[in-house]
């Protein structure tokens, strides 16, 4: 099991105080899908905000609405899913003769195979996913592939597009880029496809990188170098990240704020300082608890066993009354947390939880 490195306070400088510029804002989401066995709430009522250069993780079990929640963001909901509530406003910012005027655009009300949400997507909001050997097609080069986005949202020609697609390869840390540029993705190695896959994802240098699990799949060493050339680039190209994961490890590494996701609701967000050093969610608490932790002390007392979280997440066709995460919480309340649903409180700092411990 891999040891968790908690963030320390006293040196993380970023924080989302930094950012006075707001980027994205999902407010009120609801995106279910529509079974014959009945309906799938996968992402309820969630809403959060990203500000430019931040990088916000999303945490949670698998289930928890994770990827419904990003694929929402990115107008790709699989069907028989679709977005039934809510905002997805989207912050442009666009340059020209010398000025910068910034449009917001919401995600949510756009036809998803429309000409703006197609011109949007890959082009100022970009995702990077789990396993790229779903994602890249098998029968063309991993060149063609990026030369193809780049070709689709910038006015260059053939060329220019084939030294867009080598400068990528090379910045992402491709070895040999200008032959590698004519590989099938099954040349590659794991490593070596999940680098083309942010290469094509950043070649167009998007204001939003969604990056669902990006290094699930890969053994710890090319996770660690994949991990830091996100951070490199991010630094450079001032993008904001959306980082999905159920590894608390990578979101101490990585975030700047954290939203915690269980059964498709928001139910704690918090700075990544507070989130690690003063979770209030029993959710979260039990997450935290059931990893191995790092140099920290106190808050869920280190001395103290692993404890995995009981249960297993309920079956979402039938989602307990009150609050969802009572069967499985230790500090459940008899007679309310099984009755009333919890509200979603704000504590202080931009800190919120949704339960009625902290009404
Ligand atoms: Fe636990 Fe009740 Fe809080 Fe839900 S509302 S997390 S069941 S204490």
């Amino acid at each position: 099991m891999a040891t968790v490195p908690v963030p320390s306070a006293p040196t993380r400088t970023r924080s989302i105080a930094d950012r006075q510029d707001v980027v994205l804002e999902v407010k009120g989401l609801k995106t279910h899908f529509f079974l014959q066995q009945g309906i799938v709430r996968a992402v309820e009522n969630v809403d959060f905000t990203v500000m430019r250069g931040q990088t916000v993780g999303i945490v949670g079990e698998s289930g928890c609405g994770k990827s419904v929640m990003a694929r929402s963001v990115m107008s790709i909901v699989p069907s028989p899913g679709r977005i039934v509530e809510g905002e997805i406003l989207f912050h442009r910012m666009r340059e020209a003769n010398g000025s910068t005027t910034k449009d917001v655009i919401d995600m949510a009300a756009l036809d998803p195979k429309g000409p703006e949400a197609r011109a949007i997507r890959g082009d100022e909001i970009s995702m990077v996913f789990q396993e790229p050997m779903t994602s890249l097609s098998p029968v063309h080069t991993i060149g063609n592939q990026i030369m193809e986005a780049i070709l689709l949202h910038q006015e260059v020609d053939k060329v220019g597009a084939r030294r867009i697609a080598i400068n990528m390869l090379e910045r992402v840390g491709m070895p040999y880029p200008e032959r590698t540029i004519d590989r099938y993705p099954y040349q590659l190695s794991g490593g070596m496809r999940q680098r083309a896959m942010i290469a094509m994802a950043l070649s167009c240098q998007p204001s939003i990188l969604i990056a669902d699990e990006p290094t699930t799949a890969l053994d710890v060493t090319t996770q660690a170098q994949i991990l830091s050339l996100m951070k490199e680039l991010q630094d450079e190209l001032g993008m904001a990240i959306i980082f999905i994961t159920h590894d608390l490890g990578v979101i101490a590494q990585m975030a700047d704020f954290v939203v915690v996701m269980y059964l498709g609701e928001v139910v704690e967000m918090a700075d990544v300082e507070t989130l690690f050093y003063d979770p209030k969610h029993p959710y979260t608490r039990s997450l935290l608890r059931s990893i191995p932790l790092l140099g920290r002390k106190s808050a869920l007392d280190i001395t103290s066993k692993l404890t995995a979280i009981r249960g297993t997440v309920p079956d979402p066709y039938s989602i307990p009354k009150g609050c969802p995460f009572h069967p499985r919480c230790r500090n459940a309340i008899k007679g309310v947390c099984d009755e009333r649903i919890p509200p979603f409180l704000e504590l202080e700092g931009g800190h919120k939880v949704r339960c009625v411990l902290y009404e």
